[in-house]
């Protein structure tokens, strides 16, 4: 009797059509996965993302030096130098994030006196060789530039940038 019902499975196609019929229902069902990164799903105002430092829009860089964010960073994750310019004015000569060290708490940020530094909503990013993890004084002022129109228009609105 068992083999005879095996056979008649088989004869049928019996277990191609219960796969077709899972492939149907699905087919017609409401799609959950999204294009990335044409579309995104929604992320939460309070998620911080990479970090940047921004510039006036004369170009200058915000970021005076008083090393507050350096002090306050529970992770130890930031190091600054810095000396006077010519202009007597203070300014950075070394500004590092570590990534691995950082817990994105974003104390640096709610500290900074001239919203130099701040965490921007970018989440896609990546490391490919050692020592990448590293963020520069360069590496932040350019994603600073990058963002700036969007952390811009947020603090406009008083909204995060998320
Ligand atoms: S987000 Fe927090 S842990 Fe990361 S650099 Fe800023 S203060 Fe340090
Ligand atoms: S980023 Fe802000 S808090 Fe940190 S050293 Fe520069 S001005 Fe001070």
């Amino acid at each position: 009797m068992q083999k005879l019902k095996q056979f008649i499975k088989s004869f049928s196609l019996w277990e191609l059509l219960k796969g077709l019929k899972l492939t149907g229902r699905f087919f017609f069902s409401r799609k959950v996965t999204i294009q990335y990164p044409e579309e995104k799903t929604p992320m939460s105002p309070r998620f911080r993302g990479i970090h940047a430092q921004r510039r006036y829009p004369n170009g200058e860089e915000r970021c005076i030096a008083c090393k507050l964010c350096e002090a306050v960073c529970p992770a130890l994750a930031i190091t600054i130098e810095a000396e006077p310019r010519e202009d007597g004015s203070r300014r950075t000569t070394l500004y590092d994030i570590d990534l691995f060290k950082c817990v994105y708490c974003g104390l640096c940020e709610e500290v900074c006196p001239v919203d130099a530094i701040v965490l921007t909503g970018a989440h896609d990013y990546h490391m490919e060789n050692r020592g990448e993890n590293i963020l520069t004084k360069e590496k932040l002022l350019a994603i600073g530039d990058k963002y700036e129109a969007e952390i811009a228009k947020a603090r406009a609105e008083d909204a995060p940038y998320r």
